[in-house]
């Protein structure tokens, strides 16, 4: 997760999608900016950072914090390089495959940062033991505290 924004931060904001008929087929939203078709949420992180989104390179992946494709919120959005975007996709428990609609879930998927197992101790440990902090569980599981938080809350890995 991006130091930029935690996420009490991001989640305080709700998500301002992005919805035009002529590009509904697609993942990601497209915008004409400046006679190109640009992605809305990279052109979205560039204005709100003070760049230009023609400085973004093929490497910088604008990912969202929210998992929203069509989302814009400036708050969910968050700048990383391929393979920490990667990362970040596998550290959440899925991948997007060629766009499709429905996501690879869980451990299946070879590059899964955590196991399903994993996720059942993590949210074991923290309903158990009422002195454990989701820091202590990121810690011990090599993961960041938000997705130990995310994991409790079953915001993810949803199907376990
Ligand atoms: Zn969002």
């Amino acid at each position: 997760m991006h130091p930029d924004c935690t996420e009490t931060q991001w989640q305080s904001k709700p998500c301002q999608e992005w919805n035009h008929r002529e590009d509904s087929h697609l993942q990601y939203a497209l915008v004409h900016w400046r006679g190109h078709n640009q992605y809305v949420h990279r052109l979205s992180w560039a204005l709100s950072h003070g760049h230009m989104v023609e400085d973004l390179t093929s490497n910088d992946f604008v990912c969202h914090h929210c998992d929203n494709p069509r989302c814009f919120e400036p708050l969910h959005l968050f700048l990383s390089t391929n393979q920490g975007n990667v990362a970040d996709m596998h550290a959440k428990g899925f991948v997007y495959r060629g766009g499709a609609k429905n996501p690879v879930r869980g451990s299946n998927h070879p590059m899964a940062v955590l196991t399903e197992d994993n996720v059942r101790e993590i949210r074991d440990i923290y309903a158990r033991d009422p002195l454990v902090t989701q820091r202590e569980l990121a810690e011990r599981f090599g993961v960041t505290q938000t997705l130990v938080g995310m994991i409790v809350r079953r915001k993810i890995w949803t199907h376990i």
